[in-house]
């Protein structure tokens, strides 16, 4: 925690007198990705990685630098899991094209949250492509009532023009795609309706039980907390998991963009580098967890306004009442 505060003393020194690296991430945070990153903040970090790449057989990450998107392969099509933003989305259909499939088989958008980076782009695929767009009613209703209470804080990151009600998401229910089947969470607390997406990931003749939960930051006011608790409980008891892939690449475990970069060498026969293991996952559902409580614990506080940061491991700026 100390090394970070000081990276962000010594970033936003930096910032203050010379800045200009930080200023163009900001920049492109505004006008590329859309959410505006904090000095020092570079997700990609020092892992050079391509995108779009591969990670299973059957699942491809189309997402940006800072936000996923999985592309799932089907015997019946294409399953996207998260849209990306309004700006992000054109780079997001053309890296599915890039890969050599056509965006027009979209088949479903699963959301995990209803904030702008990953609805936000959903609207233009359902007019391109007539895709199913699937969020739990709560997100729904948080979409919509998002127009009416624009000055209010806890849709500070819902601006975008949302996509028309489409499939409502209920807890437990399985979608069959072709030959894949998808479980799908609703695991509120981070927004209304946050929702969680169980799938197979596959890799020659192995099978992995893959999760990506949504909302695994902390950026929600103290009084999501506890239904934020309980969902994260929910679904480290619906484990064991074998792998996370995260609606951030740095809510992987290891950190996605890592875990490819190292794992770039792979030898036939290795293990998946992306694959964590049941052990780790429940090692990472109980950090997550611990500093959850810490938030439950703190003086009571509101929603983090942007520039915000979206990660867990900012626990004391999230917890600093406001
Ligand atoms: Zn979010």
């Amino acid at each position: 925690m100390r090394r970070l505060c000081m990276a962000l003393v010594v970033a936003s020194i930096a910032t203050s007198v010379v800045g200009a690296q930080a200023q163009d991430e900001r920049a492109r945070g505004r006008d590329g990705i859309g959410w505006r990153l904090p000095p020092g903040y570079i997700p990609g970090g020092d892992w050079n990685v391509r995108i779009p790449f591969q990670v299973f057989d059957n699942v491809y990450y189309v997402g940006n630098e800072a936000v996923s998107c999985y592309l799932v392969t089907t015997s019946d099509g294409l399953v996207l899991i998260d849209a990306t933003n309004a700006i992000m989305v054109n780079r997001t259909i053309e890296n599915i094209r890039q890969l050599g499939f056509d965006p027009m088989d979209i088949k479903y958008v699963f959301v995990t949250e209803a904030h702008e980076i990953h609805y936000g782009g959903a609207a233009q695929i359902k007019a391109m492509t007539g895709a199913t767009i699937a969020l739990s009613p709560a997100d729904w209703d948080f979409l919509e009532l998002a127009v009416e209470r624009a000055d209010w804080v806890e849709y500070d990151w819902t601006t975008q023009v949302a996509p028309p009600r489409d499939h409502e998401i209920q807890h437990g229910e399985v979608i069959t795609v072709g030959d894949a089947e998808f479980t799908l969470y609703t695991t509120p607390g981070h927004t209304p309706g946050t929702s969680s997406f169980a799938y197979v990931g596959h890799d020659g003749d192995r099978r992995y039980r893959v999760l990506t939960p949504g909302g695994t930051g902390l950026s929600m006011g103290s009084d999501w907390t506890d239904e934020w608790i309980e969902g994260r409980e929910g679904l480290k008891a619906e484990g064991p998991w074998d792998v996370i892939l995260g609606n951030h690449p740095n809510n992987t475990p290891g950190n996605l963009f890592k875990l490819i970069y190292e794992g770039a060498d792979r030898a036939p026969g290795d293990p998946h580098p992306v694959v964590q293991g049941r052990a780790a996952i429940d090692d990472w559902f109980d950090t997550l967890l611990g500093l959850a409580w810490q938030k439950a614990e703190a003086p009571p506080h509101g929603h983090l306004r942007r520039p915000g940061v979206i990660t867990n491991q900012v626990l004391p700026h999230l917890l600093s009442p406001r």
